[in-house]
């Protein structure tokens, strides 16, 4: 018997699609890596770095936003892992 995979019916309903990224929509160009609460937006209940296929986040936007958590969890102003 074949099972079908639940993660993919998960991900289906979780989901949300955003159709343009957040800093595209909002014109932000630099991403502030001083303002941890607004970077735990996209920060996994792990503390993980949300994907682009999840998040919505461009390309561009994406390589930012790595950097900005990456800095602020050097300024531990982020966790590296929850508790
Ligand atoms: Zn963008």
């Amino acid at each position: 018997m074949i099972k079908r995979n639940p993660r993919a019916h998960q991900q289906n309903s979780q989901e949300k699609i955003a159709k343009e990224c957040y800093f595209c929509q909002n014109g932000i160009n630099d991403i502030d890596y001083k303002d941890g609460q607004f970077l735990r937006r996209w920060l996994s209940s792990y503390s993980k770095i949300v994907p682009r296929r999840r998040s919505g986040v461009c390309t561009k936007h994406q390589r930012k936003l790595a950097q900005a958590i990456k800095r602020a969890r050097y300024m531990s102003l982020i966790p590296y892992c929850p508790r």
